[in-house]
């Protein structure tokens, strides 16, 4: 679905943050039209779930890919010299090539060696995004998001305030993606601040403490800040199913969740209550 014309208020509505002069840098851009080409080439991933990584430093640096991971891809536009990705939850990636950039597909088999900026990989096809250096997320439906995990500080007690207004017999992992009750959480960082916490994502939240609600959203936010300053974080058990848990050695589970059954992962040996597993 490609859109021409769109109004100027639209896209003003889908920028975040101070408006900047682009006028100047606009002249060396590509034209709309490869834009429009790149927004043609990306409909192949369309309506998938993709996984999304962030290779290239400064493209970590901006959190997009935890964000992003995870989600279904719902349409993707060219609008003017800026390609607007819309994922589920309201999310939308703003791309701007610049000089450089450009967004390829590539066979979901292919490597995709040096630094891209980003890569969406679907079922058959990966979208690979090199020298993007304009990349920002912006979100739809801001007003009915949580708490934003990356907040600085987090506001660590509103976001236990939500999830204990939700119904409580609701699963702590499928809660937890619920950008209502806390913004910003996708299925890495859920895997892995649920291992931190020592709980599983199969817990409902009546059965969750105080005490693990609150280790689980402080662990979110502490890897995912460190992920956004660009530490490495080696996953325990993020796409890991069928290896030993590096805490206890127990074999690392995996299974979908939630209505829209995106993937948890989890160590039936250390984290507790699988209660509800293997659905
Ligand atoms: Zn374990």
């Amino acid at each position: 679905m490609m859109r021409v014309g769109r109004s100027r208020s639209r896209s003003d509505e889908l920028r975040q943050g101070p408006s900047r002069d682009e006028s100047a840098r606009d002249s060396r851009m590509p034209e709309g039209d490869a834009l429009h080409r790149a927004a043609r080439r990306l409909q192949v991933l369309v309506g998938e779930r993709v996984e999304v990584e962030a290779v290239h430093p400064r493209a970590r640096a901006k959190g997009v890919a935890e964000r992003l991971d995870g989600r279904v891809l719902e349409s993707v536009e060219a609008q003017g010299k800026n390609l607007l990705l819309c994922f589920e939850g309201g999310y939308v990636l703003r791309s701007h090539l610049r000089m450089n950039g450009s967004w390829r597909i590539v066979p979901a088999a292919a490597e995709t060696p040096g630094l891209p900026w980003l890569v969406l990989r679907g079922r058959e096809w990966n979208a690979v995004l090199r020298g993007g250096s304009v990349l920002e997320l912006t979100d739809r439906a801001t007003r009915r998001l949580g708490p934003d995990i990356l907040a600085e500080p987090p506001d660590f007690a509103a976001m236990l305030a939500r999830l204990r207004a939700a119904d409580q017999r609701r699963e702590l992992g499928e809660a937890l993606l619920d950008q209502r009750l806390v913004a910003g959480i996708g299925t890495v960082w859920r895997a892995e601040s649920l291992w931190e916490a020592r709980i599983s994502p199969w817990l409902t939240l009546a059965a969750t403490t105080e005490a693990e609600l609150e280790a689980v959203v402080e662990a979110a936010a502490r890897l995912m800040r460190l992920s956004l300053d660009g530490r490495r974080h080696d996953r325990r058990v993020y796409r890991r199913a069928g290896r030993p848990c590096p805490r206890c050695g127990a074999t690392i589970r995996s299974g979908g969740q939630g209505d829209d059954n995106r993937f948890a992962y989890w160590c039936p040996g250390c984290q507790r209550g699988e209660e509800g597993a293997g659905k």
